[in-house]
């Protein structure tokens, strides 16, 4: 047996019979979601298999899921085998929003959004100037997010191609299913000379060579990113729906919301121009930017007004709780998003939040809903950082979950991984005890493994230490 068959537990039946070529089995308890279980969670929302079997084909995709007892023989013969029992397999992680040009900055002390952005956010993008460091900053990021059990994510650059190009190549490589495009920044009294889009027109034409050489390349898509309407002049906002009304399969990410000092400041400056904005979200919609393409980050100051809109968009939030709270920005309300029928993702905002890890933003998280009064059980939980989070992307025809025909994007969970963790799952009466303890005492050290289309492309690399 190989050092990598011993690792990992990898057997190969050798039965003869009704095999199909590179096959994978993959044994251990595998959980994954339908729809959203809602705050009554049903019970037809959701698959556990305590004693399960993923089954991957030779393409990646999931050819079957289910009580390992069970697994086709046409699956199993001849199909090689991978032990991960006593763990949980769960559909990788979706990272709804992050900074990959902040790599660097995570953990900077003491501001809040409009003073944070210029004295960290601001001078760490304009390094993404240099090919090398941008590449160094993508590698890193896309290497923490896989060590994280992410395998997607709706990733913000900077305002340089020179990023961009460096993100999706490095995606390419590993062939990850990933969002990202260009940021795009012109409003000249609120960004720094050494940080801002020449014109819209410069910024519309580097974004359309984007385009065509990074859409639809592998498991890639574009995503137009106007960083902020605070940031963003009019006509470059009208571009941005431009584009989006000329090729509505791209993308469009952005922030909204996010802090009092910044709304205020966002109001006064639109409302020069036009004195009946209504909100923050009014703005963006005014422009035509809900799409059902849209992902807005953050949306923690927001009214029913607005979920409305949202909901009836079909624009998506991302739900950053980590950073929502490092930054000082707010609460965000899931209830209430939730009840709008808002399509909700979670989102690490590296360098904002302070982890790659879903599972301590989903730490972050209940705190966030407990404080507003609510719950966020383990299962409702699971499905926000995995088919929420697809959904959120418009991706889950091919992620999300484990239904046959789906990207094999997946990770390998420890309910073991540090003694505190071990010791509560051990003495866990039922299934949603021990998955609440991994979702409030988990992070990257619980992530045994991390497979993309159904090969691993991060193992744990020290022994969990109990
Ligand atoms: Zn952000």
């Amino acid at each position: 047996m190989s050092s990598e068959q011993a690792a990992t537990g990898q057997t190969r039946d050798t039965a003869a019979g009704c095999g199909q070529h590179g096959v994978r089995v993959f044994l251990g308890a595998v959980l994954h979601f339908l729809d959203d279980p809602g705050p009554e969670l049903d019970p037809a929302a959701w698959e556990l298999f305590e004693d399960g079997a993923l089954v991957v084909d030779g393409e990646g995709k999931v050819a079957w899921a289910g009580p390992a007892a069970d697994v086709p023989c046409e699956l199993r013969t001849g199909a090689t085998k991978v032990d991960h029992r006593g763990r949980l397999i769960v559909p990788g992680f979706v990272d709804t929003h992050l900074h990959v040009s902040e790599v660097d900055i995570v953990a900077s002390y003491g501001e809040q959004l409009l003073n944070w952005l210029q004295q960290y956010a601001f001078p760490a993008e304009a390094k993404c100037a240099d090919p090398d460091y941008a590449r160094t900053v993508a590698g890193i990021a896309l290497e923490r997010m896989l060590a994280a059990g992410t395998t997607t994510a709706s990733v913000h650059t900077s305002i340089h191609t020179t990023m961009v190009d460096a993100f999706f190549e490095q995606a390419l490589q590993r062939n990850l299913r990933m969002l990202s495009g260009k940021v795009l920044m012109d409003r000249v009294t609120q960004t720094p000379h050494y940080l801002r889009d020449p014109d819209v027109q410069t910024a519309e034409d580097q974004t359309l060579e984007l385009i065509d050489r990074w859409h639809g390349k592998g498991r890639l898509g574009y995503s137009i990113s106007p960083r902020l309407a605070l940031t963003c002049t009019e006509d470059m906002l009208a571009m941005v729906a431009r584009l989006h009304r000329q090729q509505p399969d791209l993308w469009i990410q952005t922030h909204g919301a996010e802090n009092p000092e910044e709304i205020k400041r966002v109001l006064d400056i639109y409302r020069a121009q036009d004195s009946s904005y209504r909100s923050y979200i009014d703005i963006y919609d005014r422009f035509d930017l809900l799409t059902g393409k849209s992902l807005f980050a953050h949306c923690v100051h927001i009214d029913d007004t607005d979920r409305v809109r949202l909901a009836a968009a079909g624009s998506a939030v991302a739900f950053c709780p980590d950073s929502n709270m490092f930054l000082g920005s707010g609460l965000f309300d899931l209830d209430a998003a939730w009840r709008y029928g808002v399509s909700v993702g979670l989102g690490s905002d590296i360098a904002g939040g302070t982890s790659y890890s879903q599972l301590y933003a989903l730490n972050q998280a209940y705190k966030v809903v407990a404080v507003r009064g609510g719950r966020l059980h383990a299962l409702r939980g699971f499905y926000l950082a995995t088919l929420g989070g697809a959904r959120a992307l418009s991706l889950d025809r091919h992620i999300g979950n484990f239904t046959v025909g789906k990207e094999a994007d997946f990770t390998v969970l420890d309910f073991a991984a540090t003694p505190t963790l071990a010791r509560r799952a051990e003495i866990a009466e039922t299934f949603a005890e021990r998955l609440f303890a991994l979702m409030i005492l988990g992070d990257e050290q619980a992530v045994t493994a991390t497979y993309i289309l159904g090969r691993r492309v991060h193992e744990r690399q020290s022994p969990a230490p109990v």
